[in-house]
């Protein structure tokens, strides 16, 4: 599951950054309108965090920007405006939900799952093959029944493939999507996590689970 977050203020924009990665979320995160903007053009999110004083204009324009244009990601007003108005006005401009800062991780988190869940309905939220149940919301994976346990990274490592069976997903593509665009793909780095991930599924008979195509990318079979 992806997430925008929009947050100028570094501690927080960190915080949230880290604590919904370790949650399997895959984060980007930008502290002005106009990154928001190119991130939203660029890609699609499950849902967006998004913060409302920011440097170079006002989340809630941002939101009717959005809205306006058709986009109908799932948002989250966490702003430190906190009054009734401010919170009318978030959500008629067409705002998901409204947490006042400060707030707990916790409460964002299940806040979060509470709106993906709600728009879920068209998009799977459970994801199968040959065995393995990939489950997005509640962030478990089994094999024929049995629990597997996953770090973050190789949950949404994962995830990127079962959303692409029988792909031959590109490295950059990849290590975008886990690592955002800044990963240095010379680095072996993507091979010592697929190679973690194969390890733990290797219990799976017959073929493979995944086919290494060297120098360009890996293919869930
Ligand atoms: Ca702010």
């Amino acid at each position: 599951m992806k997430i925008l977050i929009v947050e100028d203020q570094q501690r927080l924009g960190l915080f949230l950054k880290q604590g919904m990665s370790e949650h399997t979320y895959t984060v980007s995160w930008v502290g002005t309108c106009s990154s928001a903007r190119d991130a939203l053009c660029e890609t699609s999110y499950d849902a967006i965090v998004l913060d409302l004083g920011l440097p170079d204009g006002d989340g809630l324009d941002l939101l009717r920007e959005w809205r306006k244009a058709g986009f109908n990601e799932p948002v989250l007003i966490l702003s430190a405006r906190d009054t009734v108005e401010d919170r009318i006005k978030g959500l008629d401009l067409g705002a998901d939900d409204y947490l006042p800062k400060p707030f707990s991780l916790e409460e964002l988190l299940a806040r979060v799952r509470s709106l993906l869940r709600r728009h879920s309905t068209t998009k799977e939220t459970v994801l199968e093959h040959r065995g393995i149940k990939l489950d997005l919301l509640g962030h478990t994976v089994h094999v024929n029944g049995k629990s597997i346990d996953l770090t973050s990274r190789e949950f949404a490592l994962l995830e990127i493939f079962m959303h692409n069976i029988g792909r031959i997903l590109p490295r950059t593509l990849i290590a975008e999507k886990i690592w955002d665009a800044h990963y240095d793909v010379d680095t072996n780095l993507l091979d010592v996590y697929m190679s973690k991930l194969r390890g733990k599924f290797d219990t799976i008979p017959d073929q493979p689970l995944f086919k290494t195509f060297r120098g360009v990318g890996y293919q869930l079979l």
